[in-house]
């Protein structure tokens, strides 16, 4: 009998019952897009259960990227890292601009700041870091570096739902951070995102852009696009958000478990904890070492789906090897060697709020029996 598949990933569903009871009240409302009711609650909902100062709710979270560098008017080249989903760098190009590729660092997988000032040229405007795996990037240094060129810094913080960093919000950090509710992430409104930004004023702005820059009735402020969330998937936010402590606590179990089972197999490395860090447990990335596992991280990728489980090989390829972005100088792969060879040797396993022991058991025994 062939065992049941498992996934990189399962969505985070709300309770059908008091989903439909807000469905419910929409149609009785009748109002069922343009900042409603639930669009207002779930963005005061997040602010609070995110410990952010303002945020404004999105289609999908990579329309809040590219409105963000527009709302920054960021001009030239943004320098960027290669190892993430290829939304981040296709955002740049979105808007005219030049995506400079940096190599990252082992340890956090995130952009490495000891190799951004190299890339800095006369036309640099921005730095889009990504906290990959919802690791936090060294958001110090990448600000001091900011701070001495002038340069502003969006995150994408699509995977870093709920992430602190000493006891405050990684969203807080940069001119600029956007998230993605899509379904496949820690947090899902089905297709969603939001932007989280400093104050009040920027809210107002991104209100506007993301509505066609209507500033009221008649007048247009900017040349905004349509990107504003609608109140079906709002009320979806609301109700998964009460479920949301539970599926990371189950996450961090099942991170626990993979990390005692690994813990003692050569040429398998994963991730710990970072200090003064919480984090989501949205992925769990090993790294093969072909030499020292004996087994290359592709076959063994292979091997797992031989026995239905499916993980991913987040991120291979790098965007930087796609072809629209291959011909850039800064694509060559002798400029990315920690992101090429990390990009060779990962797979994130199935990790979800759904996952039992068994499940986890049997992903173990695809990694650990040879
Ligand atoms: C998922 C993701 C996005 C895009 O989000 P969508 O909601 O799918 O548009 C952007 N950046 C990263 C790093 C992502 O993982």
């Amino acid at each position: 009998m062939e065992l049941p598949l498992l996934t990189v990933t399962s969505p985070l569903l709300p309770d059908m019952e008091e989903y439909q009871k807000l469905l419910q009240d929409i149609w009785s409302k009748k109002r069922i897009t343009n900042n409603g009711f639930y669009h207002k609650e779930l963005e005061s909902k997040l602010c609070s259960y995110l410990k952010i100062p303002f945020v404004s709710l999105f289609t999908n979270g990579t329309l809040p990227l590219i409105t963000a560098l527009q709302a920054l008017r960021i001009t030239g080249e943004v320098i960027t890292t290669p190892y993430s989903f290829v939304a981040t760098t296709h955002s740049i190009w979105w808007n005219g601009l030049k995506p400079v590729f940096v190599d990252i660092d082992p340890d956090t997988c995130g952009i490495n700041p000891d190799k951004i000032e190299a890339a800095i040229t006369p036309r640099t405007s921005a730095i889009m870091p990504v906290h990959c795996y919802g690791i936090p990037c060294d958001v110090k240094r990448i600000q001091e570096i900011a701070d001495k060129y002038h340069l502003k810094v969006i995150y994408d913080a699509a995977h870093a739902f709920g992430v602190e960093k000493d006891g405050e919000s990684i969203l807080k950090y940069g001119d600029l951070s956007t998230l993605s509710f899509h379904a496949t992430k820690v947090f899902n409104t089905v297709e969603g995102g939001a932007m989280v930004m400093p104050d009040e004023k920027m809210k107002k702005y991104i209100d506007y852009l993301k509505n066609f820059g209507f500033a009221g009735e008649t007048e247009v402020v900017a040349p905004g696009i349509n990107s504003k969330m609608d109140e079906v998937r709002a009320a979806y936010g609301i109700a998964n958000l009460n479920k949301i402590d539970q599926a990371i606590q189950n996450r961090k179990k099942a991170t626990l478990a993979y990390r005692e089972a690994l813990k003692n197999v050569p040429g398998i490395r994963y991730m710990e904890d970072m200090p003064g860090v919480k984090h989501n447990y949205g992925y769990f990335p090993i790294f093969v070492n072909e030499k020292e596992y004996g087994m290359s991280r592709d076959a063994l990728y292979e091997k797992m789906k031989e026995a239905n489980v499916y993980g991913r090989r987040y991120f291979y390829p790098l965007i930087s090897t796609f072809s629209t972005y291959r011909g850039l100088d800064s694509s060559d792969p002798a400029n990315l060697p920690v992101a090429t060879r990390l990009a060779n040797e990962v797979i994130c396993l199935p990790l979800h709020h759904d996952l039992s022991d068994d499940d986890i058991s049997r992903v173990i025994d695809c990694i650990i029996k040879r």
